[in-house]
């Protein structure tokens, strides 16, 4: 059986992640999505739990695609859920600079064990990130077309609560 690991951060999860997803879950056995605590990046919408939630939900029925947290090294994330490779998804120039070097990292630091696999969103799918979505969401725009519905609901969901503390 053939797992491999999606790490990211899902703040929130789009199109563009669930495009990806679907491909790999016809590539290989089982997906395993890892939502990653990342201090680096401030102000998260949506905690890493609510972010977990909103996936299983969008997935739910769905034998072969898991999701996990974890932190640290995404390679001990993909060594510890018996993952054989990393899925990365590549939008652009810019995302490809990035990739290769995490790639070859990850490779060295797994002790040349865990190999990263990049795929690319379909057309529709391709320029969609998680920061666009929010920010078209606080102009009030319709992010129907980037996120499932799921989505759009939780976020309108958890503007109130916002609104409500300021
Ligand atoms: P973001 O970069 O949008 O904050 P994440 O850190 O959650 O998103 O991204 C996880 C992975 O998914 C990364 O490899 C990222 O490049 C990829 N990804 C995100 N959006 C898309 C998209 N629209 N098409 C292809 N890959 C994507």
């Amino acid at each position: 059986m053939t797992k491999v690991l999606y790490p990211g951060s899902f703040d929130p999860i789009t199109k563009g992640h669930m495009n990806v997803i679907e491909q790999a879950s016809e590539l290989f056995d089982e997906v395993v999505v890892a939502v990653m605590k990342n201090e680096a990046k401030r102000n998260p919408f949506f905690t890493i739990e609510e972010r977990m939630k909103l996936i299983e939900e969008i997935y739910e029925g769905k034998t072969n695609i898991k999701v996990v947290t974890g932190e640290g090294a995404t390679v001990d994330i993909a060594s510890l859920y018996e993952c054989k490779a990393m899925v990365r998804g590549l939008r652009g120039v810019t995302d490809f600079d990035e990739e290769i070097q995490l790639a070859s990292i990850n490779k060295k630091i797994s002790n040349e064990r865990i190999n990263t696999i990049c795929l690319f969103a379909d057309e529709p799918y391709k320029y969609i990130s998680s920061s666009m979505v929010k920010g078209i969401f606080k102009l009030g725009k319709d992010i129907k077309d980037y996120v499932d519905p799921t989505i759009k609901e939780a976020m309108e969901e958890k503007q109130k609560v916002y609104q409500k503390r300021r």
